[in-house]
């Protein structure tokens, strides 16, 4: 059998470990074409040389004369620049792990999917902002786009061999991050370091304070509305402490398939590995009994406002998920740079939609890349504006 050429994009961080892991089970059934990484230099070039790359790369332009050094002798080429990751993506895979965080993912993703790789999408943001043009690019290309953020997966598996018009609704679970049974009171004080610790799942930096302002699930609800083409009013949070169901699909006839695994992304990142077959994944097996109980609570819009301006967001389409990333991304900068407040952040995200309704260049339902690119840049620069005049 020929082996299967993969690239993983972001190769580097929680996710993209976590598919190396899986790829080094069974180093010959892959021939890697690329890795991708940022300023953990060590780290790629170990696992270029490791699994036989065809060229790394950095992000970082002043990163390159560090990765061809640690790549001396290798045979592993090397890299950097926003326009070489776009090239790597750009050389022939049948299977992309896109893995970057943020918006900077789309861009190589759409390159993946325009030479035909299917294309293992952990990166929400892709959908939030450009969900119409990835799914058209895969469609044009013969590729495909498979979700491995756990809910998606979740969802996906349980739609198998179902008939969407039979689809009522969708519950996507949330965990409700670090401070989900904090006072109130507490939050505006809450600190990026105490944000940053998820009670389940071990994931990037950034995901994870995602989690504590529940920004990461409002992400997924507009990603879960783009997937799989659902009406906002169809789909739905419940916060479920112990994260072990995934999601639940609810059919017409009031049958509710739910997702039950362990908090491990090899399980989703596995799923789409091996798609359209399933094969065993080195997951923990759940033992419900010694589990004893899984509980379920209302997800709270006072909690977490960035529910309420995901549910905007799926009303206004368009452009407004790239508006609605780029203020969220620059909003968490802020946070973490210690410039606003934890609850700062849904404040600087709704005022930069608020004022951004207005802009007419935006007012456009066919969305190209182009558009979604100044999208992006006006948000980020009008929520700089507005860091500006609350910090
Ligand atoms: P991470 O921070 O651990 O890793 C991010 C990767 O992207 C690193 O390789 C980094 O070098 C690279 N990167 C960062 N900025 C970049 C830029 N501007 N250009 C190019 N590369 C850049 O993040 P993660 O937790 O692995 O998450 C990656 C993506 O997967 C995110 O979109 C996240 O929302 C999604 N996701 C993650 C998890 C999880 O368990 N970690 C679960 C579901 C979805
Ligand atoms: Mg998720």
């Amino acid at each position: 059998m020929s082996r299967r050429r993969i690239s993983i994009f972001g190769a580097t961080g929680s996710i993209g470990q976590n598919t190396i892991d899986l790829v080094r089970r069974e180093p010959e059934a892959y021939s890697v074409v690329a890795l991708t990484g940022g300023r953990n230099i060590g780290q790629l070039a170990a696992d270029a040389t490791e699994l036989g790359a065809e060229i790394a790369v950095t992000c970082h332009e002043d990163e390159l004369p560090a990765l061809r050094a640690a790549l001396a002798g290798s045979g592993v080429a090397a890299a950097a620049g926003q326009g070489a990751l776009v090239e790597a993506a750009s050389r022939p895979a049948d299977w992309v792990m896109s893995a970057i965080v943020g918006a900077a993912g789309l861009a190589p993703g759409l390159a993946a999917l325009e030479q035909g790789a299917t294309l293992a999408l952990a990166n929400k943001e892709s959908m939030v902002c450009a969900g119409p043009l990835m799914l058209a690019a895969a469609k044009r290309h013969g590729g495909r786009v498979l979700p491995v953020d756990s809910e998606h997966s979740a969802v996906f598996q349980a739609l198998i061999g179902e008939d969407m018009a039979a689809v009522e609704r969708v519950i996507i679970t949330a965990s409700g991050g670090a401070f989900r049974d904090w006072p109130l009171e507490k939050l505006a004080a809450a600190t990026p370091e105490e944000a940053a610790t998820h009670p389940n799942w071990a994931m990037g930096q950034r995901i994870t304070i995602d989690s504590a302002s529940m920004f990461n699930k409002a992400l997924e609800l507009i990603e879960t509305r783009e997937f799989f083409g659902l009406d906002p009013v169809q789909i739905e949070t419940v916060v479920h402490p112990e994260s072990l169901v995934h999601a639940l699909v609810g059919f017409t006839d009031g049958a509710l398939m739910a997702h039950v695994g362990p908090p491990d992304m090899r399980h989703a990142i596995g799923f789409a590995l091996n798609h359209p077959a399933r094969r065993a994944l080195p997951v923990q097996r759940l033992d419900l009994a010694a589990i004893g109980q899984m509980t379920f609570r209302p997800a709270d819009e006072t909690r977490w406002p960035a529910l309420r301006l995901a549910r905007e967001v799926m009303e206004a389409g368009g452009l407004s998920g790239a508006v609605f990333n780029a203020a969220k991304e620059v909003a968490l900068d802020a946070f973490i740079a210690r410039r606003i407040g934890f609850l700062q952040m849904a404040d600087v995200v709704a005022e930069t939609l608020d004022r951004l309704s207005a802009e007419r260049s935006l007012d456009d339902a066919v969305i190209d890349l182009d558009k979604v690119s100044r999208a992006d840049q006006l948000a980020r620069e009008a929520a700089h504006g507005i860091i500006a005049e609350v910090a």
